[in-house]
């Protein structure tokens, strides 16, 4: 599995559609200070679901939606879209190619899509959540973060070994199963009430 292609529109300084080409092996992305550079690194963490504006260096979420120049005006929305070589099948999905995408509108909603059908964001967590690209994003090693990681408790250390391990998946699944199963007793419960009532 590698990363093929990445296509900005309208993300940060990036207002026209660009495409960047990765090809298997090390690539580099330089420029001068404040090119975009590490736009392109928010950009890869915004499509693989990162929901916190903090950690895409904004105030929040909408600052991803490229906010203009004096020679060009605000867009109205933002657009990524990764696409994975998953010929290893390391994805499971059946696609030999598999692309991601999520888009922002300024004005409030999100999209998501895998292959151009859209799906939720969870969709995308549990697709990316078995190859170590999973909320967490610990495949992008920001500065500061390997001090974070030595400074870490034993519970974010376990958190993180979690992740890479794919364990918090079950664990989100767990949640959710346990958040039903107390609405369904709290409905079990008025219904146990409207039958004593009605008898
Ligand atoms: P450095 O080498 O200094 O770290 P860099 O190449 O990593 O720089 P980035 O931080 O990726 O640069 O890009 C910063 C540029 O992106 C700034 O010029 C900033 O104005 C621009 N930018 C960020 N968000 C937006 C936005 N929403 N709309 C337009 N431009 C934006």
């Amino acid at each position: 599995m590698h990363l093929k292609t990445l296509t900005l529109r309208g993300f940060k300084s990036f207002a026209s559609a660009t495409t960047l080409k990765f090809e298997p092996g090390i690539t580099c992305v330089v420029g001068p200070n404040g090119s975009g550079k590490s736009n392109v690194v928010d950009a890869l963490a915004w499509v693989m679901g990162e929901q916190g504006a903090k950690a895409l260096r904004g105030g929040n979420m909408a600052d991803v939606v490229f906010a203009g120049t004096s020679s060009r005006p605000a867009l109205g929305r933002a657009e990524v879209s990764l696409t994975i070589d998953n010929t290893d099948g390391a994805l499971p999905i059946d696609y030999s190619e598999v692309t991601i995408s999520r888009t922002l509108f300024r004005s409030g909603g999100s999209e998501y899509a895998i292959n151009g059908t859209a799906c939720r964001l969870l969709d995308i967590q549990e697709l990316l959540s078995d190859t170590g690209m999973g909320r967490q994003m610990h495949v992008i090693v920001g500065q500061g973060q390997l001090d974070a990681v030595l400074h870490a408790t034993p519970e974010e250390r376990r958190g993180f070994i979690e992740e890479a391990a794919g364990v918090l998946k079950h664990r989100r699944r767990k949640d959710k199963a346990l958040r039903k199963l107390e609405t369904m007793a709290g409905n079990l419960n008025r219904l146990e009430d409207l039958t004593a009532e009605i008898r």
